[in-house]
């Protein structure tokens, strides 16, 4: 497991205390964060410095984007190894329960056969269900 201020430098992003206060943060839970909950779980961090660092993680592919239709884009920090390509995109899970988008690096999208002339640019692939901590608990 790479440090976090390893992870940050490998992206060229230079590991500040509040760079590095943030990515813990979203590396503590296995769920996906929208600026909000980090707004909430971080009510240290000035809301603007927030909104720049979760920016500047994205465009550095220290984070990925994840539009899960709940209207509010949720992000999650890649593998060390994500370049965010096509054949890094992994399945993500909504769970109509508590709400939560995890990732599911384990489940690659499937790949689809065009018909000619398509181009390909961008997949977005959200399952929808319980989780499993409220599957536990579903009747
Ligand atoms: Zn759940
Ligand atoms: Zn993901």
């Amino acid at each position: 497991m790479d440090s976090l201020e390893k992870r940050l430098k490998d992206r060229g992003v230079k590991p500040t205390a509040v760079r590095l206060l943030i990515l813990k943060k979203m590396l503590s839970g296995k769920e996906a964060f929208c600026l909000r909950s980090l707004e909430d779980a971080l009510d240290t961090v000035d809301k603007s410095t927030l909104s720049r660092t979760i920016t500047l993680f994205h465009e550095k592919l220290l984070i990925h984007s994840i539009d899960d239709g709940s209207g509010t884009m949720k992000f999650s920090v890649c593998s060390s190894d994500c370049m965010c390509s096509l054949g890094d995109l992994h399945v993500h899970f909504n769970c109509r329960k508590c709400e939560q988008t995890f990732c599911l690096e384990s489940i690659s999208i499937p790949s689809v056969q065009l018909p000619k002339g398509f181009l390909l640019e961008n997949v977005n692939f959200v399952l929808k269900g319980l989780c499993d901590s409220c599957s536990k608990f579903a009747t």
